[in-house]
């Protein structure tokens, strides 16, 4: 199943319980803008590079689309509209006054120069730069993008714009970034997995965790759960990764895997692959870098009782209904990974203000926002008998919903 197909499987199964019409799932699934366009440019070799990339706009109806910009080479239109789909029930889940939008273009950044990938970011921000905007429709940062990447993008959108710095998020400190935004995914996602577990009767000091992907999200909530107590035992990445029974001291595979570009050899580790992590006895098994790593087959042989999905779209739908029979109980995307939008979100405002907030209380508002919503998922999914998703989904799509009904076709 398409990653696409996956997203319109987890909505329909909601908009049966919502009694939606087939007029309204038929408004509400399809996109409002799909965009794709050619991004040329000179590489350093004299050679010219002829890439794709995509900015789909899925829905506004409770305001400004908001997605992230990805960089991988696996990106194609129908992994973006699948993302950006995500994205409008995500902004409706924790209820912030956005719709959603996703983009990406397919390369692979280890294969070019930081020279290189800035020419491909401008250029893209040339073919895209009058359809995104602080009111239309604001990028920040996903997989393979960085605050780097987003300062670009501020810089060529100012071009054609003026100064206009909410018109992307996730952006430098030193360029009108927020504090906080850079560890709010993984934070995030740790602040929700302390509360799902709290709910569960497990506390998060006594639980062993897997995590697969070492970047942004995976390595902020890697070091987030090692301060509050968790024991990490297994981590990879894109080149390898590694294990330790006694869990791993993540500050220090930080510095290594800063140093070394992978958290591979980390030494007084053993090696470990994504297929050993993926089914690896442990408490809490965290996805957080690829999606549809968690498929039919491997989710008869995962032998976490939890699964926290930091990354977006990590469980294919045949396997959330085989965890769903087995008893193992996972905390969707669309809620788990909501930290990184939500600080988008007040960064956002701070540039529209020009006030700048502290991360004190960056952090206050967030978990204010997260745990707010955790409540009502949770209310829905017990009043409802169903699960974490589904009532996820719930949620999002009522309230997407209702705000299409009330401002009118
Ligand atoms: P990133 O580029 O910073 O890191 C990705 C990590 O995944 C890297 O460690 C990379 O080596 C690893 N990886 C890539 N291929 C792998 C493979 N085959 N096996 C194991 N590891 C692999 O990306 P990120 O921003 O941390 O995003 C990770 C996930 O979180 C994505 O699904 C993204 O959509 C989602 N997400 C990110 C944000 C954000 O704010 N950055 C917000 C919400 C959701």
């Amino acid at each position: 199943m398409s990653s696409y197909e996956s997203a319109c499987y987890y909505f329909d199964r909601a908009a049966r319980l919502l009694d939606l019409s087939d007029n309204m799932r038929k408004l509400l699934l399809t996109p409002e803008r799909e965009l794709k366009v050619q991004v040329a440019t000179d590489l350093d070799n004299g050679q010219i590079a002829t890439l794709i990339g995509f900015r789909v706009q899925h829905n506004s109806a409770r305001g400004p689309m908001k997605g992230g910009l990805r960089y991988h080479h696996e990106v194609d239109g129908e992994e973006v509209l699948s993302l950006a789909t995500l994205m409008t029930w995500k902004t409706a889940i924790v209820n912030i006054p956005y719709g959603g939008a996703k983009g990406g273009i397919a390369l692979d950044a280890r294969s070019l120069s930081h020279g290189e990938l800035e020419r491909i970011t401008r250029k893209f921000v040339d073919e895209i730069q009058d359809i995104i905007g602080p009111d239309k429709d604001i990028p920040a940062p996903d997989m393979g993008t960085n605050a780097e990447v987003m300062a670009w993008i501020m810089k060529q959108y100012e071009k054609y714009h003026g100064f206009n710095p909410a018109c992307v998020t996730g952006k430098p400190l030193e360029l009108h970034g927020a504090e906080g935004r850079e560890e709010a995914t993984g934070r995030g996602v740790v602040t929700l997995t302390v509360e799902f577990l709290k709910r569960l009767h497990t506390d998060v000091r006594d639980s062993t965790f897997a995590i697969q992907g070492f970047g942004n999200v995976g390595s902020h909530a890697a070091n987030r759960l090692f301060e509050l107590g968790a024991k990490i035992v297994a981590v990879t990445d894109a080149l390898g990764g590694v294990g330790k029974e006694d869990g791993l001291d993540i500050p220090e595979l930080m510095n290594y895997c800063s140093e070394n570009g992978s958290v591979k050899g980390f030494p007084g580790t053993h090696p470990i692959n994504n297929e050993e992590l993926l089914t690896a006895e442990v408490d809490v098994l965290m996805p957080a870098a690829l999606g549809n790593v968690l498929t039919a087959e491997i989710a008869n042989h995962v032998r976490a009782k939890y699964i926290v999905e930091a990354a977006n779209n990590p469980t294919e739908p045949r396997a959330d209904e085989i965890f769903n029979e087995r008893g193992i109980i996972v905390l969707p995307d669309v809620l788990a990974n909501a930290g990184g939008v939500t600080v988008s979100y007040f960064e956002w405002v701070q540039n529209r203000q020009h006030f700048k907030w502290e991360l004190g209380r960056v952090r206050k508002e967030l978990d204010r926002i997260l745990l707010d919503s955790i409540e009502k998922v949770w209310q829905i999914a017990t009043s409802k008998k169903v699960s974490l998703r589904v009532a996820c989904y719930l949620l999002g799509i009522g309230r997407v919903g209702r705000a299409t009904v009330l401002g009118g076709v």
